[in-house]
């Protein structure tokens, strides 16, 4: 089974052709990835009119690209996988406007998937992990702890009741004039900073169960910011290496903690569970990383984080996603919609209004 998939839901335009043949590790055959932060940097954040005509433009490329390094052509592939939301609907209509273009000129199924999905179903692709599992999926738009039960099968059991971390790693590099995606340069300027230098708050942490707040420290980071500027009209380097590490120790401490506490909710809920996994693009940061690694193993379970460039938005997900669909019988037709927003678990609380 080979499956071409597409993705588009922010701002990145990728395609990859994705492998599966029975009793064998998957394959990823090509991951094509082309992003857009040049575009966006001089506003500061993406701009969803500029992503959408930028999504159009490249989305034909990539295919073609994806299956040229894939060593194949359309008939070489069975079906094609396309993010059909969450996402700056813009993007996600061109995406799937190509995919639909594509399976009405070749006759192939289309398979419409959740990009939310494609991260949480990654750990399968990279680690053949199986079902159930916990996830923290932890990315620019989303923070949720989620059982994995099924490739459509996800219970939240908590998560950010405001902003994304990935969101405050953007927000954070924004307001020390680091480059965009904020994640990489914050994480960059940590490594030269004293985390201790300041006293930065850790919301939500004298709560019980497994609910994060972001938004409080990023104000806090925005206020030591200004103490700063007021006294000595500048940021140093080291000014801002410190405000760096600060505010990345205090997201990985809640991360670890919270953690902590979801691995309990789900160990009472199934006293042998296998393994922790980790997606979404601020999984990409090393530190944060190590310490879940390290909480995963105090607690006696495995732990699974997929490369870093499949942690943050790609198609090899989105194709994989699609595998996980179509071989349980998933086909969508020239109807399938385009959706801004699509929680993973249908029953989730709180969704409407929240993140993106
Ligand atoms: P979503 O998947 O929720 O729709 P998205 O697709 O924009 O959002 P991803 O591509 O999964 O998000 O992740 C991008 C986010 O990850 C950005 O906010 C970026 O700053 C963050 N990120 C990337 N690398 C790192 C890193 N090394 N450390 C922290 N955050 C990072
Ligand atoms: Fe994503």
């Amino acid at each position: 089974l080979t499956v071409l998939g597409i993705e588009s839901s922010c701002d990145d335009t990728a395609a990859a052709v994705v492998r599966l043949d029975a009793g064998q590790a998957p394959q990823i055959l090509s991951s094509v990835v082309s992003g857009q932060t040049d575009l966006h940097a001089p506003f500061g954040g993406v701009v969803p009119e500029l992503a959408a005509r930028a999504h159009a433009e490249r989305v034909d490329l990539c295919v073609e690209e994806a299956l040229t390094q894939a060593g194949t052509d359309l008939n070489g592939i069975d079906a094609i996988a396309v993010t059909a939301g969450p996402g700056l609907i813009g993007g996600v209509l061109a995406g799937v406007m190509c995919a639909k273009g594509l399976a009405a000129a070749t006759g192939l199924p289309l398979v419409g998937v959740n990009h939310l999905a494609g991260h949480a179903l990654t750990p399968r692709l990279t680690d053949g992990l199986g079902f159930p599992y916990l996830m923290l999926l932890v990315s620019g738009g989303h923070c949720q702890f989620l059982i994995v039960r099924g490739e459509e099968d996800f219970t939240r059991i908590g998560g950010s009741i405001d902003d994304a971390p990935g969101e405050a790693f953007d927000k954070v590099a924004k307001l020390l004039g680091l480059p965009q995606p904020g994640g990489p340069s914050v994480e960059r300027e940590a490594e030269q900073g004293d985390r201790r230098r300041f006293a930065l708050p850790r919301p939500l942490l004298d709560r019980p169960g497994c609910d994060m707040s972001f938004s409080g420290l990023k104000t806090a980071v925005l206020r030591e910011r200004d103490k700063i500027l007021a006294e000595k009209g500048g940021l140093t380097r080291a000014d801002r290496a410190d405000l760096c590490a600060g505010f990345q120790a205090a997201v990985t401490d809640v991360l670890a903690e919270k953690t902590r506490r979801a691995i309990g909710d789900y160990l009472d809920l199934r006293p042998h569970a296998p393994s922790l996994a980790v997606a979404g693009g601020v999984a990409a940061n090393t530190t944060i990383r190590a310490r879940l690694e390290t909480v995963a193993a105090d607690l006696g379970l495995g732990f699974v984080a997929p490369p870093l460039s499949l942690c943050t938005d790609n198609a090899a997900m989105i194709a994989w996603a699609g595998i996980e669909r179509f071989r349980h019988g998933a086909r969508d037709g020239q109807d399938l919609v385009a959706r801004p927003r699509w929680p993973l678990d249908s029953t989730a609380p709180a969704l409407i209004g929240s993140g993106k």
